[in-house]
């Protein structure tokens, strides 16, 4: 086993776990990485202890002086940056760049959460002679964060340098797939200074989530990960009264017209459906084309060769995700569909323990197979052909999903017709994985996302606080 077996991280303390744990194996080879406690709603109860404990004192300093933390937590998240995107590679198995990516991503939003001071400057307002109406923005106590597997290093700081720098004690349950990174993130805040007890890590999985849920001394809860769990952390947290904001699965259709420049669109969406082995909530799953676009098929075939399986590709989280993912191939080929390129199968040498699955284009696929309506979360892009545009939208305006969608075009009336029309959070135009940049907040729509807006951005601001209206006449 490469690292000692991981404990809670609780007030600032490892605190070991005497329960069931559960192994943590290397997608690139299949090593044994370590070993996560599956903790119990015990150790839930003792960590929003101690964040309460906590709280007081973290919540009494300003904006100002809280945000000094996180101008010390930027400079080192940059520091050990290579070493994170190592951490990252081992345990989630995406390539080191892509791994250094999402470090970059955590470093932007800690940026933005060193702007919130300027952000919340509260408003005031005259609103009668001698009468003064003000607004403020108050923490709302102890707050969890749940997050997915896929961004060990991204997802938990979408919300940790935000939901903190505004007052909040704060627990994170990562994946206990990738429990390595939110440990190493553990040490980082404590480097940077930050007082015991405002940051806690809970592992787990479902037993850990549900006491989260349930827990009267939780008040906000966000969660990222699949569709059918955020649908029942939603029901549950919010049947216990929490604010809460749960992101879901996705199934992102990418728009192809015939005027799409061939080489750009290719690459693009080849980037899309094959980064981070496809397992992303804004990869490209469908690509609906329309009319004659063979040749960006063809060039989406060649640059999906060009990917190597543990080179410029990394692996899937899993042996269970590949053989999950290679059925779905199998089952679309059964039923009619044509695999141009097939990813099923791939080894790396000298990796035979790890999980690959090399780019897969599926040509042929009919709206109703399962490939094309299921979230699949992997290299993989099924080719729906459709006659014109309106056809497009509809298609795209089915799916119950609604997190990303993208047109390719060189016409900017084809352009917003498509804005206007996909029913989707976030809208690429000529870009495949359009994702927000900070101050814009990260979100979809449909069955991607319950509750309400945004788990990143400005918009963050309102689900860590609460306001306060004070009106004075002295
Ligand atoms: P997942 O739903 O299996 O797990 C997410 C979290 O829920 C983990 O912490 C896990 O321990 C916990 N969990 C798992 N089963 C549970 C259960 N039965 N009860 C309570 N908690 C449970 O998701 P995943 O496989 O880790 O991540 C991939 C999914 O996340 C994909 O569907 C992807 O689209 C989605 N995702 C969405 C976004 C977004 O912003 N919309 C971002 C990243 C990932």
């Amino acid at each position: 086993m490469k690292y000692e077996p991981l404990t809670n991280r609780i007030g600032g303390q490892r605190v070991p776990f005497a329960g069931e744990h559960l192994d943590v194996t290397s997608p690139v080879d299949g090593m044994r990485l370590s070993r996560v406690p599956l903790s119990t709603a015990d150790e839930v109860d003792r960590a929003v202890t101690v964040a309460r404990d906590a709280y007081d004192a973290w919540s009494a300093l300003t904006m100002k002086e809280r945000s000094q933390f996180f101008y010390r937590y930027r400079e080192l998240l940059h520091r050990r940056a290579a070493e994170l995107a190592e951490l990252i590679h081992e345990e989630n198995g995406k390539t080191r760049e892509e791994g250094r990516a999402e470090v970059a991503k955590a470093i932007e939003v800690t940026e933005f959460a060193c702007s919130l001071p300027q952000l919340t400057a509260g408003e005031v307002m005259e609103v009668s002679p001698g009468v003064e109406c003000r607004v403020e923005h108050a923490p709302l106590g102890v707050v969890a964060s749940i997050t997915p597997f896929n961004f060990p290093i991204m997802v938990p700081h979408w919300t940790i340098p935000i939901a903190i720098c505004l007052g909040n004690a704060f627990i994170l349950k990562p994946s206990e797939k990738v429990p390595l990174s939110a440990d190493r993130t553990a040490d980082l805040l404590h480097e940077a200074g930050l007082p015991p007890g405002v940051f806690n890590v809970v592992q787990g999985d479902r037993a850990a989530v549900e006491a989260i849920c349930d827990h009267p001394g939780i008040a906000a809860v966000t969660f990222v990960g699949s569709t059918p769990i955020a649908k029942q952390v939603y029901t549950r947290a919010t049947s216990h009264l929490k604010r809460v904001l749960a992101m879901g699965g996705a199934k992102n259709h990418l728009v192809v017209l015939p005027d799409a420049d061939v080489e750009q669109t290719a690459a693009n969406v080849v980037a899309s459906m094959a980064g981070c082995a496809g397992q992303r909530c804004m990869a490209a799953a469908t690509m609906i084309a329309v009319g004659e676009v063979q040749a960006i098929v063809d060039s989406i075939c060649d640059e999906s060769r060009r990917t190597v399986p543990g080179e410029n590709l990394g692996a899937v989280i899993s042996q269970a995700a590949k053989a999950r993912i290679e059925a779905y191939i199998t089952e679309a080929e059964q039923g009619g569909a044509t695999v141009l390129v097939d990813g099923r199968g791939a080894v790396v040498p000298g990796c035979e323990g790890g999980s690959y699955v090399g780019a897969t284009v599926i040509d042929n696929v009919r709206p109703d197979m399962r490939i094309a309506q299921e979230e699949v979360f992997g290299p993989v892009l099924a080719i729906i052909r459709v006659r014109d545009f309106d056809e497009a939208l509809k298609l795209e305006n089915a799916s119950p999903f609604g997190n990303a969608a993208a047109v390719y075009t060189q016409s900017g009336d084809a352009a917003r017709s498509f804005i206007d029309a996909a029913s989707a959070g976030m809208i690429g135009v000529n870009v495949g994985v359009p994702v927000p940049r900070e101050p814009f907040g990260f979100g979809g729509w449909n069955d991607s996302r319950f509750g309400s807006g945004d788990i990143t951005g400005k918009i963050a601001i309102g689900f860590w606080t609460q306001s306060k209206k004070i009106t004075t006449r002295w």
